[in-house]
């Protein structure tokens, strides 16, 4: 790492609530939830559009850049966030206005760190664009980077205009996340793998993707708990000892993230402070 990527490094680490558990609990952030398409099946996913659920792919509503832009504007009116992002509800980079909403943050609020998490597949095609645009940091979620475990938790995708299912699928899949984390971070973003700990399927192999993403450069890794939906609602949701031993094993090739509570696609605030965490279908809509 030559020093001006190192000191960019140290500036969004340590503002960044996602990236610094000494300030999970201290600065706000802001996650617009304007990508709401998806260009794979993760078999555990379900989007949604509600005010109840606490987790990813959950938004109270979609927002279009422009009407972004003004909630921005609002709540960093109201209180110390420091970083924005997106992270969909679907795949931030399988919708165009992912791209006009950075664009315009760019210009009008240049200071603020501008994040985004992704499944991977496009990261090669964009991850330049992303740079060029300003985004400092970026979560690409790797559940297997071995086909044979990839293959039961990834349905299809859609790719270049055409569908992929089973090893097809995965293999492309694999191979664009893998290259994905190697360029953003050689265009110095600061990557974060997020990988989903799906019990008797992945825990053992959560360990190979951690030493293959380090080697391409990724800085952090954010261990998540299954959250049994979908086709996979009838695995079992990790215990704790197993989350627990898992992150050590991580840990021991590169940091491990621990605070994280699994936000909403459209969560903005301070992260599990209930008073001054907020999502927005807790605002009326015609607000916006
Ligand atoms: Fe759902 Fe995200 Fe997987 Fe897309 S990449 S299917 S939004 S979990
Ligand atoms: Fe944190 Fe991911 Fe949101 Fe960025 S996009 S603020 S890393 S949860
Ligand atoms: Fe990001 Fe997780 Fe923190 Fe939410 S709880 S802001 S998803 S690290």
């Amino acid at each position: 790492m030559n020093e001006h990527k190192g000191s960019r490094f140290a500036h969004i680490t340590k503002a960044h609530p996602c990236f610094n558990e000494k300030m999970h609990d201290k600065v706000g952030r802001a996650h617009v939830p304007i990508a709401p398409k998806c260009n794979i099946f993760c078999n555990f996913c379900t989007r949604d559009i509600n005010n109840e659920e606490d987790r990813p792919g959950v938004a109270g509503c979609i927002l279009n850049p422009d009407d972004a832009i003004a909630h921005i504007d609002e709540v960093t009116a109201d209180g110390p966030i420091s970083v924005v992002g997106v992270a969909g509800p679907g795949d931030s980079l399988a919708n165009e206005e992912t791209f006009e909403f950075f664009e315009k943050m760019a210009e009008k609020h240049p200071d603020l760190i501008k994040c985004m998490s992704t499944n991977g597949l496009l990261l090669p095609k964009y991850a330049d664009r992303l740079a060029e645009l300003g985004v400092n940091s970026v979560t690409v979620t790797i559940n297997a980077i071995d086909p044979d475990i990839a293959v039961d938790i990834y349905s299809f995708i859609k790719y270049e205009g055409k569908v992929y299912k089973g090893y097809e699928a995965v293999e492309i899949l694999i191979k664009n996340q893998l290259e994905g984390v190697e360029k953003a971070a050689a265009n110095g973003l600061v990557v974060k793998v997020n990988s989903v700990l799906i019990p008797g399927l992945n825990d053992e192999h959560i360990i190979e993707i951690a030493k293959e993403v380090k080697k391409r450069g990724a800085a952090l890794m954010n261990i998540l708990p299954l959250i049994p939906l979908a086709k996979m609602k009838h695995y079992s949701r990790p215990d704790c000892s197993m989350m627990e031993r898992v992150r050590e094993e991580v840990e021991e090739i590169i940091p491990v993230f621990r605070a994280c509570t699994q936000c909403r696609a459209d969560a903005y605030g301070i992260p599990g402070k209930k008073s001054e965490d907020h999502h927005l279908g807790m605002t009326p809509q015609s607000h916006y």
